[in-house]
Order: C-alpha cells, then structure tokens, then sequence
C-alpha cells in the first residue's frame, strides 16, 4: 500500500480506502462488514469512509462497533463522517439536516457517538446547502475543529466557486479553511476533478478522496449482459442509481474497457482502480465492496497502476471519449 498527503496537509492517507455506502447497515451482514474491515486494514488501508445519511446512521453504528471490537490502535487508522443528508427517517424535521451551524454540531456529536470515538479525523460538508451561509458552515466546522472534535474538515460534491468562497471566508476571518474535496471519479466522469478543480490543487491546496471509481460497479463489465442477481443496480430501493449509471453508451465503453484490461493481464476492475490511482491528485480512491472477494481484487490496483504507461494511459483515453477538453463549459469560478 503507498500513502498519499492530505492534499497539502501532513496527514497521510492509504491511497485505496474503504467506504460503506449501500453496504455496511443496509446491503451485507455485520460479519461481513468486519470482515472487509480486517482485510482493508491488513491491506494497509488506514482510512475508513462513512456518513450520518448512510443507512439511516446504521453505517456508522456498524462501524463503531466493529472498531471497538478489534481494538487496533487509534493511531493507526482515519475515520471520517459526513453532515448534510441527516440520519433521522424521513420525513425530517426542519434542523434534522443541512449545513446550519446547529446541525453541524448535532452531526458531529451524533457521529462521535455511532463511531464511538473521541474525534472525527476527517468531517465532510456531503453537499453544498443553499439555505445556509457558507460562513455559518466554515465557522461551525473551524470551532468543532478548535473543540478537538474534528481534525480536518472538507466538501463533498462543491463547485469549484463554493469551495474557493469556504476558503476565502475562513482565511479573511482566521478561520480554518476545508482541507480536502470528495468528489465523483471514475473512467467514466473526469470533468470535475481534472477540469473544474484544476486550479484548486496549488491555490489552496486541495485534496481529494473520490468516490465510487467502478460507478457502483459498472465497470466491471458484471452489467454487460443484464442485471445481475445480488448486485447494486439490481437492489429494490436503488432503482433511482440504476437509473443514473446505467446507460447504453456507457456499457459499450465498458466493454471496450474490459478487452484492453484482458490484453493486460488485469480483471476490468483493477484497471479502471489503477487508473484513478495514476491522477497524482488523488490522495486516496475510496472503494465500496460487498464481498470479501471483491476487496481482495480491488486492492490489486496499487501493483497494477505501476504498469499503466503513458502510452496506455493515452490509449485509454482515446478509447473511452471522456477526458475532459478545455473548451468544456465546466464551472471554472
Ligand atoms: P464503487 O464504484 O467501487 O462500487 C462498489 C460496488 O461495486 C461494490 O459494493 C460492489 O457492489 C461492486 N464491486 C466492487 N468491486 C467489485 C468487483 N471486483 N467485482 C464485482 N463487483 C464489484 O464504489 P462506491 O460507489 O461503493 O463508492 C465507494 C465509497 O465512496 C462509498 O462506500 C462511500 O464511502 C463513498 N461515496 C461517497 C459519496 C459522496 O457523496 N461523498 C457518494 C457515494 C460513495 P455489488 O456487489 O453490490 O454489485
């Protein structure tokens, strides 16, 4: 496993992490989710990745839980959580979600006590939230950072403006600015990240730890001939994704994906993994899995990125059409 910065900060991530989204709480048993845990974690991943939203708040308690229980160090391992989405059942009440400062605190506090920890090392904003002020949120996170209770705090999903307005307001009131950015990052969708992000990395600098890099599983090429049986896209409640991964064009790029990966040597997951992995500013690719299998594969990636030449880096990109082109109407604040 390699280690990345924070962006510029002197924390070090692994550069795979593991993440519970769908998963732990909700998708797999508690057995397994522990299972994952101790193969990240005797991988060398030393960050974990969850949310109040996540299952209702089971995520975090399945997590907790499962921490407590193995004991490893605390020094040894990152854990973050995420405030905007709320963990109440729907339908929420009005402060049970969002970025107000009272939420956030809520938020906080909740999840320190899911998590069962002291601290969050790393707290995400999970959206923007038009109806807060970004100051009340940036002063909110800088005090629970003061407090001791958070360590690092970032965005989830910001425009590139947002993220530069949270900066500047923290700098101009000697607040601590967000130190890191969660971002959609895949084969699939790069626009973001490598263009409307662009300038963020030296400015102020950013990291990133991004998510879903097999688009909840599409790039593995396991929807190329249907819905598989036990799969994500195949979940009652999950129709919504289904909907928004899917796409006839998309599985074509996955089968070109899956032929060049077999050229190579290297299941179609593990290429489209290393490949995140070759953006150097990525500090560390978030992975999802509900099966201990799945994991072990995926943590192939970091071995396998070594063999990704520039040359096959440019074959790939002509091959799937989705690098981003300047001219591109990202929002470049
Ligand atoms: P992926 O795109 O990698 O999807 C993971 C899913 O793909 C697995 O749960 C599994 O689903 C399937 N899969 C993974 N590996 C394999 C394999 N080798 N062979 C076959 N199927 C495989 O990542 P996620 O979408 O799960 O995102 C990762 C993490 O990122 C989340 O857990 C969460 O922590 C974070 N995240 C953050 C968001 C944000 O807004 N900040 C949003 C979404 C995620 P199955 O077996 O069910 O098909």
């Amino acid at each position: 496993m390699n280690y990345r910065r924070l962006g510029k900060a002197g924390v070090k991530v692994s550069e795979l992490s593991l993440g519970s989204w769908v998963t732990f709480g909700e998708q797999i048993s508690d057995d397994v989710a522990e299972a994952l845990m101790i193969k990240a974690y005797d991988g060398g991943i030393n960050f974990f990745d969850n949310a109040e939203g996540y299952a209702s708040g089971r995520s975090e308690l399945v997590m907790g839980k499962i921490l407590r229980k193995l004991g490893w160090p605390r020094d040894t391992w990152l854990i973050a959580s995420k405030v905007f989405f709320g963990s109440a059942e729907h339908p929420q009440k009005p402060n049970q979600y969002g970025l107000s400062r009272k939420h956030v605190f809520e938020a906080c506090h909740a999840a320190l006590k899911r998590l069962q920890v002291d601290y969050l090392d790393l707290f995400f904003c999970h959206r923007s939230d038009p109806e807060t002020p970004i100051e009340e949120t940036v002063r909110a996170m800088s005090d629970l950072i003061a407090q001791g209770k958070v360590l690092y705090w970032g965005t989830s999903v910001w425009k590139a403006h947002e993220i530069m307005e949270a900066w500047s307001v923290a700098r101009e009131s000697h607040l601590v600015p967000p130190t890191m950015e969660q971002p959609y990052y895949n084969l699939l969708q790069r626009d973001r990240v490598e263009l409307e992000y662009a300038r963020l990395y030296d400015r102020i600098g950013l990291g990133l730890t991004v998510w879903s890099p097999l688009a909840s599983g599409l790039l593995t090429g396991k929807y190329s001939d249907g819905l598989p049986k036990d799969s994500r896209l195949g979940l009652e409640n999950y129709g919504w994704l289904r909907d928004w991964v899917l796409k006839p064009e998309r599985l074509e790029k996955v089968r070109r994906l899956g032929k060049l990966a077999g050229e190579l040597g290297l299941s179609p997951s593990v290429l489209a993994i290393a490949w995140c992995l070759k953006n150097p500013h990525v500090s560390s690719v978030i992975l999802g899995a509900s099966k201990v299998a799945q994991l072990e594969e995926n943590l192939q990636a970091s071995a396998a990125a070594e063999k990704l030449t520039p040359e096959l880096l440019k074959q790939i990109d002509e091959m799937m059409g989705t690098k981003p082109k300047e001219t591109s109407n990202a929002d470049n604040h």
